[in-house]
């Protein structure tokens, strides 16, 4: 009787938490967006912010947009992996997505701020990738957060404040790229989450089993 090979069982791999920071129009929502659009199992972490959408922002896409009691109820229930007050709203990842995403092999793009970053890094140290995203200088950056029409001149002022604010915590992060040319900077991320994928602890259950079947 010819014995029926078994599939290997390899299970899915954990997948990555690909954490990108960045000040307000250095291009990380961009480059993100691109990362979604072209990789299979990758998700992006749907925030939940407190602040008015924008024109054009839709609930469930852009955010969770939610009230502050709303939000605040999030928090103290623990669905909330992290949570900071960001210019004049709070934003925080809800857990349950990001858990189940993981477990099944998903790599998760979270948008959030340094803040997160930390909380993040405490709450799934083995998980997490993260990416500092500079622009090429601050007069770029202002140009480019002047070109957006829907903010107002002073929230303009404030964001440039707070880049600066955001951009002196890079060193925190595992890679820095500058955004001078966008199809390059999204190249670079795609390499950085190729790179993660492969890391031996990220493969550890189902890799252990193969190579055993290769005498290793
Ligand atoms: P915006 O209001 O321009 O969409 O976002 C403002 C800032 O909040 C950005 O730096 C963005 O990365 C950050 N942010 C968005 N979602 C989250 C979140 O869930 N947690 C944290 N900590 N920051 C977030």
């Amino acid at each position: 009787m010819i014995k029926k090979k078994q599939p290997l069982a390899i299970k899915p791999r954990r997948g990555v938490c690909l954490v990108i920071s960045a000040p307000s129009g250095a291009g990380k929502s961009t480059i993100t967006q691109a990362l979604q659009q072209s990789e299979a199992y990758v998700q992006t972490s749907i925030s939940v912010t407190t602040r008015p959408p924008r024109p054009g922002e839709q609930d469930g896409v852009h955010y969770h947009f939610r009230s502050v009691e709303q939000f605040r109820a999030m928090v103290k229930e623990g669905a909330l992996l992290e949570w900071a007050t960001v210019f004049k709203g709070s934003y925080g990842t809800p857990r349950a997505p990001v858990e189940a995403a993981l477990q099944a092999g998903y790599d998760v793009i979270f948008d959030i701020d340094w803040q997160g970053h930390r909380q993040m890094r405490h709450a799934l140290p083995n998980d997490v990738v993260s990416i500092f995203i500079l622009p090429p200088s601050l007069e770029e950056l202002e140009r480019r957060l002047r070109g957006r029409k829907s903010d107002h001149h002073e929230e303009i002022d404030h964001r440039m404040t707070e880049a600066r604010d955001e951009i002196s915590h890079w060193k925190e992060f595992d890679y820095v790229i500058i955004n001078s040319e966008l199809e390059h900077a999204i190249a670079e991320t795609r390499a950085i989450l190729h790179a993660a994928r492969l890391t031996k602890a990220r493969q550890i259950e189902g890799l252990g089993q193969f190579v055993s079947t290769l005498g290793g």
